[in-house]
């Protein structure tokens, strides 16, 4: 939980947009640029596991390569370990590149890009550029107890990326990021690849050498039972049309989550069981969905139809759009709360510490309601 005695990673005020050259938004943009990001702060403390969720083109996967370092935000900063990422000597990219390292369907597939090299040789190659006061010897046993920790068997280390599987390369690209014991992991659907019953092994093995190593973790996913699993002793983050909703401790998630938007998306969320969310252990829940997952094939497209159908159109791409004209809360024109102001002021995060009534007269929420550490976007609520 944030102290803000061991701030590890900082955004202020990111802003980010690119021009669409295919499919509605195109269209609907009419070649203008198109917000990703719109003023997006946030902070990760030390050791923290904080789960990012949100529908497709919400801006969480812009936001993790910004923060990843991979991608530049047009306005705004990102600080890791007390220093901006942007403009830093080659000994400082150096320091941030072994202790800020990112997993995501890219380095699965980018991984085939480099066939011509052994992956032995790609994990040494790695790890020797960042090998400690330990030396290179240290660094390689590490490494290989990770690989095998991951469920890479030492003897596939003589292959190349193309002759092992994609699970396996997800699980090779998963060891090596952990190899040079990174203070923090942008971690983008990283287990997508997996079949349903490797996935929770390998969220678990993540978890496990995060707390050997005191690793952070931005966990992003559009998929909510798998955030609320893996961030279930952390907060997670919601976003919508880049910016974001929510920060809610996770085990808090179902029960007081307060932004019209999340509870939206909780509502769709197609959890399985009858019993409400807070009632579920969080790897109970995780469960039950792929297990329906599984025995389902129509529940994704539920799911996603679901999602089109609460908000009736292309939701993303409304989202995008609506950001880029309108002033005030970017959810207004699907908020079955909005008030007046809502069109011309843009809430920002703050602590939930009351809920504003008729009239604007503050009501203070019950201390089991309210939070410190419980951020919220929305014009009915406030710290004061
Ligand atoms: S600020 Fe207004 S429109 Fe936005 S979520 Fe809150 S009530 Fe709805």
């Amino acid at each position: 939980m944030p102290d803000n005695s061991s701030l590890l990673l900082a955004t202020k005020n990111l802003y980010k947009s690119y021009v669409s050259d295919e499919g509605l938004l195109s269209i609907l943009s009419g070649g203008k640029r198109i917000p990703a990001l719109n003023g997006v702060s946030l902070e990760i403390q030390e050791g923290e596991i904080l789960g990012l969720t949100g529908e497709s083109g919400s801006g969480k996967s812009a936001l993790g390569r910004i923060i990843a370092g991979l991608d530049k935000p047009d306005r705004g900063v990102v600080m890791f370990m007390g220093k901006p990422l942007s403009g830093q000597s080659e000994a400082e990219v150096k320091k941030a590149r072994r202790y800020l390292r990112f997993i995501s369907e890219e380095n699965f597939s980018g991984l085939n890009q480099v066939a011509k090299n052994r992956l032995d040789n790609l994990l040494y190659e790695m790890v020797d550029r960042y090998s400690g006061a330990g030396g290179k010897a240290e660094a390689h046993a590490l490494a290989d107890e990770l690989v095998d920790k991951f469920g890479i068997p030492q003897e596939f280390l003589s292959r190349y990326p193309n002759q092992i599987s994609g699970g396996q390369r997800q699980r090779y690209a998963i060891a090596r990021a952990f190899a040079t014991q990174p203070r923090l992991v942008v971690a983008d659907e990283p287990v997508s690849n997996l079949d349903l019953n490797s996935r929770t092994e390998i969220l678990d093995k993540m978890l496990a050498v995060g707390r050997r190593f005191g690793t952070a973790f931005l966990f992003i996913s559009h998929n909510l039972s798998m955030v609320r699993y893996f961030a279930a002793k952390g907060r997670t983050a919601i976003m919508f049309g880049g910016r974001i909703m929510e920060i809610v401790p996770t085990a808090r998630l179902f029960e007081f989550s307060a932004h019209p938007y999340t509870r939206n998306l909780l509502e769709i969320n197609p959890s399985p069981s009858p019993l409400p969310g807070a009632a579920l252990d969080p790897a109970q829940a995780l469960a039950e969905y792929e297990h329906y997952q599984e025995n389902d094939p129509a529940l994704a497209t539920l799911e996603s139809e679901a999602s089109n159908l609460s908000f009736q159109g292309n939701f993303a791409a409304a989202a995008q759009l609506t950001a880029a004209s309108q002033p005030g809360c970017v959810f207004y024109r699907w908020c079955t709360e909005r008030v007046e102001e809502c069109g011309k002021v843009s809430p920002t995060l703050s602590p939930v510490a009351f809920k504003r009534g008729d009239k604007s007269t503050p009501i203070p929420l019950s201390e089991a309601e309210a939070n410190p550490h419980h951020l919220v976007a929305c014009l009915h609520y406030g710290k004061e």
